[in-house]
């Protein structure tokens, strides 16, 4: 095909990066791909290291997102342990840590993001952690013992999931957390009251609308007295305090950033040659209706796909449904589409841990979220995709063919 790029060079080789590649291999490119890998190890999945990794049960081998012979066999050339330093979009060349350079046709911004540090809370007195990479969680795993005093400071996704981890290993946990509910970003209230008495149950304890005001030592010991007044034992501190997406390249050669790398439908940056995906992009949602931000695995994934068709010179529209999910003890818990809308539709008991929640605008299912409904699930999103007249009286009734809830 006469518009592929006879150098594609791709910065960051996590999920979108490594994705990107293969997919570009998929879609007939033949020129060079080289493929930046800021990390020694060879790229490997985030997911399980809140998961499996922390708990011990997966190894980095486990992880990885394809084994070495991948990249020889599609031709795909690695350098890992490799940071870009400077991207000069004139020249159409990359400068490397080591002051080498590398040339490129089309560029892929893949740099993902980076954890929001809270320096305040970096303290000699107790052991700190944050969790983005397989480092950081091996780190998390060696303090991880059974008795020991684990104290969470967010209670985002990444949060619950290693509060839930921890309780596997037999930690003490508390999760302290700034708003007045667990998830509060990414779910509804009801949702959130459901998720924390989960965790309750299991025995973590919640400090909302806390914060960590002081570190107290007496006897040897450590404690954090809390804003709200109550003083807590501490051994570690996992601080999971969001993402900020890793735009300093880009912005420092004049692309185009506000709350990540702007991208339109087609994944280009304000740059002709240049596009991003992933944690990274602020792209225009066709579902949410605005220019937003997604950090979850399937759309580092699918927009890896179709940056890849328009790096090669077809064109191609990201469209896809947002859809997420998380592990937290027995429960699976995923979300698509919009999380909200004028009617709620409930399908199955919150009590039996096994049910779904539908959410309606002018008929219509715009989002759905489900605990342990992995197979009700795909067909939900296919409603959402359809935006068909939905029956909410099938939708509702846990016995009804959820693939005839639509008229
Ligand atoms: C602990 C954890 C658990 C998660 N669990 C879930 C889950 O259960 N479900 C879900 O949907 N999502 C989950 N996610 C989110 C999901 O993993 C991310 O959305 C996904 O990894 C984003 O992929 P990416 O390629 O955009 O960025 P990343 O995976 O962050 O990869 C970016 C890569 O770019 C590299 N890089 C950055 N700058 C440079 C540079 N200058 N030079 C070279 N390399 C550079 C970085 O080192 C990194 O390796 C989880 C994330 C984490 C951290």
């Amino acid at each position: 095909m006469s518009d592929q790029p006879e150098v594609t060079l791709i910065i960051g080789a996590g999920l979108g990066g490594v994705s990107a590649a293969g997919a570009l291999r998929g879609a007939g490119n033949t020129g060079r791909i080289v493929l930046i890998n800021g990390e020694a190890e060879l790229p490997y999945d985030r997911p399980p290291l809140s998961k499996g990794v922390i708990q011990g049960s997966e190894a980095l081998e486990d992880v990885y997102l394809k084994p070495e012979s991948w990249y020889v066999d599609n031709g795909v050339e690695l350098l890992s342990n490799t940071r870009v330093v400077k991207i000069a979009p004139d020249s159409h060349q990359l400068e490397l840590a080591d002051g080498s350079t590398l040339a490129y046709d089309k560029l892929l911004l893949a740099s993902g993001a980076d954890v929001r540090r809270i320096p305040s809370l970096e303290q000699d007195q107790v052991p700190f952690h944050y969790l983005r990479d397989f480092r950081d969680a091996e780190a998390l795993q060696e303090g991880l013992e059974a008795g020991k005093h684990l104290v969470l400071v967010g209670a985002g996704v990444i949060g619950l999931e290693v509060a839930a981890s921890a309780r596997k290993i037999g930690c003490e946990v508390a999760v302290v957390e700034i708003v007045d509910r667990v998830m509060a970003r990414s779910m509804p209230a009801n949702m959130s009251a459901w998720l924390q008495q989960q965790h309750e149950d299991r025995g973590v304890k919640f400090f909302l609308e806390n914060s960590i005001a002081e570190f107290q030592q007496e006897g040897g010991e450590t404690s954090l007295l809390l804003s709200g007044g109550e003083r807590i034992p501490v051994d570690l501190m996992l601080i999971c305090a969001g993402v900020i997406p890793a735009v300093q390249l880009a912005e420092d050669c004049g692309i185009e950033c506000d709350n990540g790398v702007v991208v339109d439908e087609h994944c280009h940056t304000s740059n002709e040659d240049i596009y991003a995906i992933g944690d990274v992009a602020s792209y225009p949602d066709a579902w949410a209706g605005k220019q937003m931000r997604s950090e979850n695995w399937m759309h580092a994934q699918r927009q890896a796909e179709c940056a890849a068709l328009n790096m090669n010179g077809e064109a191609s529209s990201y469209a896809d449904i947002q859809s997420v999910w998380t592990d937290q003890y027995e429960f699976k818990l995923q979300m698509a589409g919009i999380l909200a809308g004028e009617q709620e539709v409930m399908r199955g008991d919150m009590s039996s841990g096994s049910f779904m929640i539908f959410y309606l605008d002018e008929g219509t299912v715009v989002g759905v979220l489900g605990v342990n409904q992995p197979k009700q699930m795909r067909i939900a999103q296919n409603i959402i995709k359809s935006r068909a007249q939905a029956d909410v009286d099938m939708l509702a009734d846990s016995d009804a063919n959820l693939k005839k809830a639509t008229r």
